[in-house]
This record gives C-alpha cells, sequence and structure tokens, in this order.
C-alpha cells in the first residue's frame, strides 16, 4: 500500500509520461479519464475539458522535478504551492478522531490537488535528502520519470516494458551462464585441462 506522498508522486510521474518528444496521450477527455482512473486519491467523476488544459499545463511544471535537481524541486514547489493558493487547514487524520495540519486547495480541481499533494511529497523528499528517487528511466531509449519507492533507492528501470525487458534480460544472462556450466559438465572435459602447453 502507498502513502499519500508516494501516491501523489506515482500520479505526477503518470501525467509526465503521458507525452513524449512524439506524442502527446492525454490529448482528449478519455485519455483524461484513464489517467483519472489511476489515481487512487481521485473519487469525484465529473472532470472536463478545463481539467484537461489545466493538467496539460501542469505536466510542464512537473517534468522539473526529473531528475531530482534540489535548487529547481525547491523552485518548483514554491511556486505551484504560491499559483494553486495552497491553504492549511485542521484535518481528521484518517478515520481517527486526530487532527492534523494539511495543505488542501480551495478550488478542489484535479490539478489544483495533484499540484499541492505532489509539493507537499516533493518537499518531504528534499527535507530526507531522497530526491534522488525522482529520476529517468536507465534505458537510453525509454527515459520515462519514474518515482524509486524500492527500499534501497536502487531501482533502475520503468516500472512498465523497461523492466520487464531487464528481468527478462537478466533471467537469459543467468541461463546462458549456468547452461554454458551444463556443458562443461556435461561433456566431461575440465576447461583448464584443455589448455594446450
Ligand atoms: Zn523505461
Amino acid at each position: 500500500m502507498t502513502s499519500p506522498h508516494q501516491a501523489a508522486l506515482l500520479a505526477a510521474a503518470a501525467l509526465v509520461n503521458m507525452t513524449d518528444s512524439e506524442h502527446d496521450h492525454l490529448s482528449d477527455e478519455a485519455a483524461l479519464e484513464n489517467l483519472l482512473r489511476t489515481i487512487d486519491w481521485w473519487t469525484e467523476a465529473d472532470c472536463g475539458l478545463s481539467d484537461l488544459c489545466a493538467l496539460r499545463s501542469l505536466r510542464h511544471r512537473l517534468r522539473a522535478l526529473w531528475p531530482g535537481s534540489e535548487a529547481v524541486a525547491v523552485s518548483v514547489v514554491n511556486q505551484l504551492l504560491h499559483k494553486f493558493d495552497a491553504l492549511p487547514q485542521m484535518v481528521r487524520d484518517g478515520g481517527t478522531e486526530n487532527y492534523r495540519l494539511e495543505l488542501l486547495a480551495p478550488d478542489g480541481s484535479v490539478a489544483a490537488q495533484l499540484a499541492i499533494r505532489t509539493s507537499m511529497a516533493v518537499a518531504d523528499l528534499v527535507q530526507r535528502g531522497e530526491l534522488h528517487r525522482l529520476r529517468l528511466c536507465a534505458r537510453p531509449e525509454c527515459r520515462e520519470v519514474m518515482v524509486d519507492l524500492s527500499r534501497n533507492g536502487s531501482k533502475k528501470f520503468c516500472a512498465g516494458r523497461c523492466g520487464n525487458r531487464a528481468a527478462v534480460a537478466a533471467y537469459r544472462a543467468r541461463n546462458a551462464s549456468s547452461g554454458a556450466v551444463g556443458d562443461i559438465c556435461r561433456s566431461g572435459r575440465h576447461p583448464a585441462r584443455d589448455i594446450d602447453p
């Protein structure tokens, strides 16, 4: 289960990854609905063209967060909190009787909520010295933005095709090396004894 900060960062990454040098995959309201279905904290049913435009605009600002430069991240966070009028409010903490202080988006739009939630999550990464968790996929042909939620922060590839591709390559490499050992064993020859003096 992801924390609210992790969920915000994953949603921000999903939004940023909806464009590349050739295509914009956030091109219509159907694409918007697909994106919103992946955001587990977004429960509103209605979204329209204004949300689509606002998210496309927000995407450019969020893109600057990858790869994580502290100075840029701090600047983006402060700009977003200012632009979307982040409002500190006391709210119930989950289903408990306790309260906590949270920044809310007065206009309630998905873009405003995503901007403010992502800002809080990035601020937390900066404070903990973990901004490196925002980085690009290591496969040069891909370069999607990713959020490394692994315990030791060593994830190299995005969760989609690249992660699967890397796993398949590692599996084949392991099989190839164990196969080579098997061939030697089956041949009954020892490599060291086959070298001519
Ligand atoms: Zn990738």
